[in-house]
């Protein structure tokens, strides 16, 4: 699964060629920075972020805003502008654009979501409550996944890790509407309130549905009996942490195997339904879970199964429906475990989902709208520098043998490289949009997405294909087809910008870039060949000294406390990926820069003020400028395999020797640490 940067955010927007030659500008903002309560050596994050902190105070509708969800935003509103003018135009019936026109459109009609109500859900709960065997359980499973209405488990296509340029079904853990297992199991943080929460949101959509009377069973009963399948199949999944690692979750499985390890399950049926060859093999990415999952289709009292299956059903659609269930849907999930106050403006959630269901077509129209050529040659320009820089540092380390070396830089020398659009688009022609209810097109798209994920099952990977939209604001990496890609959304400022001289851009889009061919050798990632494969290419001491030197970051950050009440650290374990390609990204960008500052494509003056090293840092900093809330703190601290923005800041730099000079960071510092003490990588 790739491996995202998840981001930041813009000041201004992209200034396109106006025909004259332009001034580089420092990149450097000044009103971004406090330089009155912080200095760079005690608090770097307040200094280069605090002005732009105060600037952008939180609003009701966010609990975590940074110049990432800045930036995300504005592409929002160009995704918005982009379907209004398709809107306008005079469009065939069953046209790309009139898809667009007809389910943007169905989806802001308010007054018709109020009539329809609970209307267009009805039929698929009457399917869930006509069921009356084991047989007939399995079945309605088998349908709601073709809907990609994963309850229990889902199945996607993912590359063979024994054979990376093959595609095979992947089985992986799925189904709690909490997401993660230690809501259902542990009482940390403000979980015991929140599983309060989930079991009201359960009866209201319950009663809101109708499924209460459809099955006779009060609505109260029904949550309560979700709640005791959503917690058994919560036991049985993998922690986080363990799914992390590929080897723990790779199991090559023949149908055989299949139906010996997990006997509840119909594979047959399933495989069958799903047009799936089923002499190929298969990956169980948690086979104990699944054999549970097998053991509650057989054994578990069956209105209670129903009852889950019929919540899926109910949370999956609740977002598309009238006002009542769009309300208490946003008050558990919005408010109660993401701390925002209010939900986004309808627009915006309608633009979302829209752009999520036809995302290349939605592509296509924003690139040619708003993306310029001579960004994407300036990109490319870049990867290159940042590659020869981490062959650099490949050479350079001290820890790792020459054998090794090798390897990484032949790893080095294939990744692939994907800047701003796919050079072929997804074709949307099989996708039917019509004006009967707006749930009704979600499931018509999910359908039509499902089938297209079948389509790759068992055959060749397609290495052109992108896994993120043009007009996503992120980059990743894909440890299976060793590729980086970098969407056209993310090539504005603050991570690039066209006017601004070359240092502002090192320090930003330049450390994604690194950050991205760092994945490659992080902890994960350096456990996979240059063709993908999942294969051990390290000497056994030279692996010894990568987890050595990898556990300073794991130290580092697990003493971080993020919130006092409740109490709650960091999770080195289960951000080190992502920690370890900032760290890489940090230094392999700074070397780039310096190269380029030897050819003189980086004004070595100061300029604003700072000089070139110090622009560079100052700009990562910026990346992560954020206001966030409580909730959301503990939220992402334990959902998200990324640190918060500040500890990126604030815990990563530290670490970056080059950092420490540019600043003049001395013992006693807030900002200091022992050169012994800073992790040492790549
Ligand atoms: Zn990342």
């Amino acid at each position: 699964m790739k491996r995202t940067f998840f981001l930041i955010a813009a000041m201004t927007s992209l200034t396109i060629g106006c025909g004259h030659k332009v001034e580089l500008t420092s990149g450097i903002n000044c009103d971004n920075l406090d330089t009155i309560s912080a200095t760079p050596q005690d608090n770097f994050y307040q200094y280069a972020c605090g002005g732009w902190m105060k600037a952008h105070p939180l609003d009701a509708e966010h609990s975590r805003y940074g110049a990432f969800d800045f930036l995300a935003e504005e592409c929002l509103k160009q995704l918005n502008t982009v379907m209004d003018s398709v809107s306008k135009t005079d469009n065939n019936s069953g046209s790309l654009s009139d898809k667009i026109a007809t389910f943007y459109s169905i989806g802001m009609d308010s007054a018709r979501l109020q009539e329809q109500g609970a209307l267009p859900l009805m039929p698929f709960l009457e399917e869930i409550a006509a069921v009356d065997s084991r047989t007939a359980l399995m079945q309605e499973l088998i349908t709601m996944h073709k809907r990609q209405n994963f309850a229990m488990f889902s199945m996607f296509p993912e590359s063979d890790y024994d054979d990376a340029n093959q595609s095979i079904a992947w089985y992986y853990q799925s189904g709690l509407g909490m997401g993660e297992r230690d809501y259902y199991l542990t009482d940390k943080g403000n979980n015991r309130k929140l599983r309060e929460g989930y079991l009201k949101l359960m009866e209201q959509e319950f009663a809101l549905a109708g499924y209460d009377k459809l099955t006779n069973t009060p609505a109260d009963r029904l949550a309560m009996m979700v709640m005791q399948i959503e917690t058994k199949l919560a036991k049985a999944q993998y922690s986080k942490l363990d799914n992390r690692d590929p080897y723990k979750t790779f199991h090559k499985t023949t149908l055989a195997q299949a139906k010996q390890q997990a006997p509840g399950i119909d594979w047959e049926a399933y495989l069958n339904a799903m047009g799936i060859d089923t002499t190929f093999a298969f990956n169980i990415s948690q086979p104990e879970y699944m054999a549970a999952v097998g053991e509650l289709l057989q054994h578990e009292d069956l209105e209670s199964i129903k009852a889950y299956l019929a919540w899926n059903q109910i949370n999956s659609a609740a977002a598309y429906l009238s006002d009542d269930f769009v309300n208490a849907n946003f008050d558990f999930y919005g408010r109660q475990m993401s701390g925002r106050e209010q939900n986004r403006p309808r627009w915006k959630r309608v633009t979302s989902t829209v752009d999520g269901a036809m995302g290349e077509a939605m592509g296509k129209l924003y690139v040619e709208r708003y993306f310029p050529a001579s960004a994407k040659k300036r990109m490319e320009t870049l990867v290159d520098n940042l590659k020869t820089a981490l062959g650099q540092r490949i050479n350079m380390a001290t820890w790792m043998n020459d054998t090794t070396k090798q390897r990484a830089q032949e790893k080095l020398q294939t990744v692939f490289v994907k800047i701003g659009y796919p050079e072929k688009w997804r074709d949307y022609s099989a996708l039917e949009i019509k004006n009967d209810s707006y749930y009704a097109n979600i499931v018509r798209s999910n359908v039509f997405d499902h089938q297209y994920m079948l389509s790759k099952i068992n055959r060749p990977v397609d290495r052109d294909e992108w896994l993120m939209t043009p007009q996503t604001v992120n980059a990743y990496y894909n440890p299976t087809t060793n590729e980086i890609c970098f969407p056209a959304a993310i090539l504005q400022p603050p991570f690039f910008d066209m006017n601004a001289d070359e240092a502002a851009n090192y320090g930003a889009i330049g450390v994604v870039i690194g950050h991205e061919l760092t994945h490659g050798f992080d902890d994960q990632g350096r456990q996979y060949d240059k063709d993908g494969n999942l294969s051990d290419w390290w000497t056994a001491a030279d692996a010894e000294n990568f987890k050595r030197n990898a556990k300073v970051l794991v130290d580092a950050f697990n003493a971080v406390k993020v919130l006092d009440d409740p109490e709650t650290y960091a999770n080195g374990e289960l951000t080190l990926g992502e920690n370890i390609a900032d760290n890489g990204g940090l230094h392999v960008s700074f070397l780039a820069m310096q190269n380029a500052m030897k050819s003189h494509q980086v004004n070595t003056d100061k300029m604003d003020g700072f000089t070139p090293e110090q622009r560079f840092f100052l700009a990562y900093a910026l990346v992560w400028a954020s206001n966030i809330r409580d909730e959301s703190i503990l939220l992402l601290t334990n959902n998200d395999v990324h640190a918060l923005a500040k500890n990126r800041v604030n815990v990563t730099l530290p670490h970056i020797t080059e950092f420490i000079e540019a600043w003049g960071i001395k013992e006693g510092d807030g900002m200091y640490l022992a050169p012994e003490q800073r992790a040492m990588l790549w």
